[in-house]
């Protein structure tokens, strides 16, 4: 069985060291800039990921750094990553850092992964690849190629701690973050969803999917859900050559962006009787509408929307009163705030010069 294990991690390393993809944070030694990577790639892909790290860094080239930052400043780097709980989560996780572990990363699995934000997953992975301590990183890709080398139909939960044992049995001691990024890197170019191209893998020997003539229907694909859509309406409400904007609640999907007031239309609502409702709901004020702009659709993981905005004017100039932070910003001051994408696509949308009213 040691032979076995031995050739396993020997098998993949040599593939590895060959093949590896060529990644900004992949040379990386300091365990600030890899935990970061890891934060970065949860639910994104690679290639949008590194533009980001380098704006992230040239910013915040240390954890004190961000530690020391405003949530703003760093929600503004992270602009249009999405999933913004995973910057707030690493703002507050840096604090406990620098506050409590004297600047250092823990590296007990437990202490790491106490830290907000931090899952199974990314404690394994930065320990591993920073540290080189021996935890199984699994994550999309490792699952699928563990499931077909173990020809697993369902990643139940006893069949997670199935792959999770074997991991833990063949994972390399001296080089265990390489033997996690070395299997990622498999899953990403040759056990791929797919197409298995198990001519090309250097795993087939261990491979049980591979003595089938189907490996891919291992594990079987998840069912692809139908996602709700919303049509939703925003009011760009102008006074004085600004216009309103309002901070979401921290709680709330993409909390500690800012937006423009407005709402989901009711299903029995015109898109102007649900912005006067929507704006009275949040600002206490009622407008008067004017032109409208065109619909832009946009697409997060859990539903899709269609936005439009009309131009709106206070009526009889009153007060506005929001439980929300609110300003009133120029066009020119947009770059200056974090929006959720939706919104930039709509600003995109809006001629500032001519339809300001
Ligand atoms: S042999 Fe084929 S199915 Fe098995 S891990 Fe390699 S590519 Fe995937």
């Amino acid at each position: 069985m040691k032979h076995e294990n031995t050739l396993f991690s020997k098998n993949l390393l040599n593939w590895y060291d060959i093949n590896k993809r060529t990644l900004p944070w992949r040379s990386e030694s300091d365990p600030y800039r890899i935990w970061l990577s890891e934060i970065m790639l949860q639910q994104t892909q690679t290639e949008r990921v590194s533009h980001y790290y380098f704006k992230w860094l040239k910013r915040f080239p240390s954890l004190k750094s961000v530690a020391k930052a405003k949530e703003e400043s760093l929600l503004k780097v992270w602009e249009g990553l999405g999933y913004y709980n995973r910057c707030r989560n690493f703002h507050s996780a840096a604090k406990t850092v620098i506050k409590d572990y004297n600047g250092k990363i823990p590296k007990e699995f437990k202490l790491f992964k106490s830290l907000p934000g931090i899952g199974d997953y990314t404690a394994a992975a930065v320990l591993s690849i920073a540290f080189d301590i021996p935890f199984p990183a699994i994550d999309g890709n490792i699952k699928r190629v563990m499931a077909r080398m173990l020809r697993i139909k369902t990643i139940t939960k006893y069949n997670f701690r199935r792959v999770q044992k074997e991991l833990e049995n063949f994972i390399d001691k001296t080089r265990p973050g390489d033997f996690n990024q070395a299997l990622m890197d498999l899953g990403n170019q040759v056990c791929r969803p797919n197409q298995a191209h198990c001519y090309a893998c250097p795993m087939k020997s261990f491979c049980r999917a591979a003595q089938t003539d189907h490996p891919e229907q291992y594990p079987r694909p998840e069912l692809s859900k139908d996602i709700p859509h919303y049509d939703v309406v925003l009011g760009l409400i102008w006074k004085k050559g600004r216009f309103l904007i309002l901070k979401r609640d921290n709680r709330k999907h993409l909390g500690g962006l800012w937006e423009l007031p407005g709402g989901k239309i009711d299903y029995r609502e015109s898109p102007e009787k649900a912005l006067i409702r929507e704006i009275k709901e949040e600002c206490n004020v009622d407008v008067i509408l004017g032109k409208n702009t065109d619909p832009i659709k946009h697409r997060y993981s859990h539903f899709a929307i269609t936005v439009r905005a009309f131009h709106c004017q206070l009526y009889n100039g009153k007060k506005v009163f929001s439980n929300q932070p609110n300003r009133w910003i120029t066009p020119q001051q947009i770059i200056k705030f974090p929006f959720p994408k939706a919104n930039h696509k709509l600003f995109a949308k809006i001629n500032f010069d001519a339809d300001n009213i």
